[in-house]
């Protein structure tokens, strides 16, 4: 897909579901671009997932289809929700790939917030 083509679903894709609304979340933040909602397995007090609409496996395939308004947005909706929620703070990170442990192939950022983060993560 060229940069500025309309995105496009993935109708098997959990996460495009949840941005469908066909599958539940506990949503946060939702724009027209992208959303954030409640992570099922919760890694810290706020474990949220930021998305795009647009589908892409990850964060590499996001950049190179994406237009920069919807990388700003996935980027805002992140930081929107890790100050609402954060005390004193927070961390955004995704994972790409089997060595970062991805398992959801639609990029998401994880905002992580209400303790300690230890550094270096894992
Ligand atoms: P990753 O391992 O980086 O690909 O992250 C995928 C994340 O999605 C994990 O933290 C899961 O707990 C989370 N997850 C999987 N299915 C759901 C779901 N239906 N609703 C919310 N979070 C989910
Ligand atoms: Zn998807």
């Amino acid at each position: 897909m060229e940069p500025g083509e309309r995105a496009t679903d993935d109708p098997s894709c959990l996460f495009c579901k949840i941005f469908r609304r066909e599958i539940g979340a506990q949503e946060v933040v939702r724009s027209e671009d992208a959303l954030v909602f409640r992570d099922l397995n919760p890694q810290a007090p706020t474990h949220l997932l930021a998305i795009p609409r647009r589908h892409a496996a990850d964060l590499g395939d996001f950049v190179a289809a994406a237009t920069k308004s919807e990388m700003a947005e996935l980027l805002r909706v992140a930081a929107q929700a890790g100050r609402a929620a954060s005390g004193d703070g927070y961390r955004v990170v995704t994972n790409e790939g089997r060595d970062a442990g991805q398992t959801v192939a639609h990029v998401h950022l994880h905002v992580l917030a209400g303790r300690r983060l230890a550094w270096p993560p894992g």
